[in-house]
């Protein structure tokens, strides 16, 4: 579901994971690595939540979404609501 961040305007993506919880992503698909100790985390688009790292060798894991909260230049307001 397209939609746009009602904190800095930025287009997102609403994706539903299995227990019907809606997480906004960047538009784009990244590439990354599944890592359980890893740094940051993506949505697949079958909206499983990975941990993972983007600074890897070899070849990435697959293609997923960054959470939006984590590059919103205004992400302490998606906290405060
Ligand atoms: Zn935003």
């Amino acid at each position: 579901m397209a939609a746009t961040c009602k904190a800095c305007g930025a287009p997102i993506i609403w994706i539903e994971t299995p227990n019907k919880k809606w997480i906004p992503c960047d538009e784009g698909l990244v590439p990354y690595k599944q890592d359980s100790a890893g740094p940051e985390a993506v949505v697949t688009q079958g909206g499983q939540v990975i941990r993972c790292r983007f600074d890897y060798t070899g070849f990435p894991t697959g293609m997923a979404r960054v959470p939006h909260w984590a590059t919103c230049p205004d992400a302490d307001k998606h906290r405060k609501r």
